[in-house]
């Protein structure tokens, strides 16, 4: 494993589909699902540096419209991805598979299977880090890496968290570290999460590699029948078009949330504050 900073650099068009895929899926009722808020999926493409340390640059992403999707889950289907790498072989340069985007949606109430009632705000979303992969996230890099470069192999995974608060708040809006941006837009709080994973072959992992595979409470020991694990490495998330503070300026409707319902209103409407009243 290196020890560089791996970075993931998403470009303003591609920040645009994230931010349009995963508020499409929080907020607009799909067919057949009785719930709003359900989780969305899709692929990423782009361009990867030939060299170490491993940067990639996402400049397209395509939704997986197929994708079995639910608040709690999402997949997809595996000759989707075939179908999309093909076309995207005939289109070259700059059209890369790079690696999966999904969404981490939150409401303020939920209601589980069996009636149970969870509470989220902003503020346990990011004392408990819920904007970052799950173990079931770091699980599914276990399929086949992404991108190679030289001898080593990558997977990325990015992931677009969202969560309806009660009034819009975006004092803390800004890197939270490295690898996590928080902004907001009106009402609606949004972490963007990167994360690059090298795939590490069983007889090479390292004792930092075995340490570091348990970032996100996966317990190494239960995977001794796997060839190859995908190692979370120190990654760095480029996004210029949210600068240093995201939409802090731009003002925005507000979106009422509950279980099954959503209502927005908008910008013109809903926008009280000073700020974006001049
Ligand atoms: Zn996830």
């Amino acid at each position: 494993m290196t020890t560089d900073l791996h970075s993931v650099n998403i470009s303003k068009e591609a920040l645009f589909d994230i931010i349009l895929a995963g508020l499409e899926a929080y907020a607009i009722k799909h067919d057949g699902q009785d719930v709003v808020a359900i989780e969305t999926f899709a692929h990423m493409w782009g361009r990867t540096n030939k060299n170490l340390p491993f940067k990639c640059y996402v400049d397209h992403l395509t939704p997986e419209t197929s994708a079995a999707r639910t608040r709690g889950s999402v997949t997809a289907s595996d000759i989707s991805l075939e179908l999309k790498q093909d076309i995207a072989a005939i289109f070259g340069k700059g059209f890369e598979y790079i690696g999966t985007m999904h969404s981490h949606p939150y409401l303020k109430v939920e209601q589980g299977e069996k009636g149970e009632v969870y509470e989220y705000d902003a503020k346990t979303i990011r004392k408990k880090k819920f904007y970052q992969c799950s173990d079931t996230d770091h699980k599914s890099e276990f399929t086949s890496s992404t991108v190679t470069v030289g001898k080593r192999k990558y997977s990325v995974a990015v992931i677009l968290t969202v969560h309806a608060m009660d009034r819009a708040r975006d004092e803390l809006d800004g890197a939270i570290d490295e690898q996590v941006f928080e902004f907001s837009l009106g009402n609606l709080k949004m972490w963007l999460f990167a994360q690059v994973f090298e795939h590490v072959d069983s007889d090479d992992l390292t004792d930092q590699d075995v340490s570091e595979f348990g970032k996100f409470e996966l317990d190494i020991k239960k995977f001794d029948d796997e060839f190859t694990f995908p190692i979370p490495v120190s990654t760095k998330l480029n996004c210029e078009a949210l600068g240093t503070s995201g939409f802090l300026l731009d003002g925005f409707g507000r979106l009422k949330i509950s279980d099954k319902d959503s209502l927005y209103t908008n910008k013109k409407q809903a926008e009280k504050r000073f700020w974006h009243k001049m």
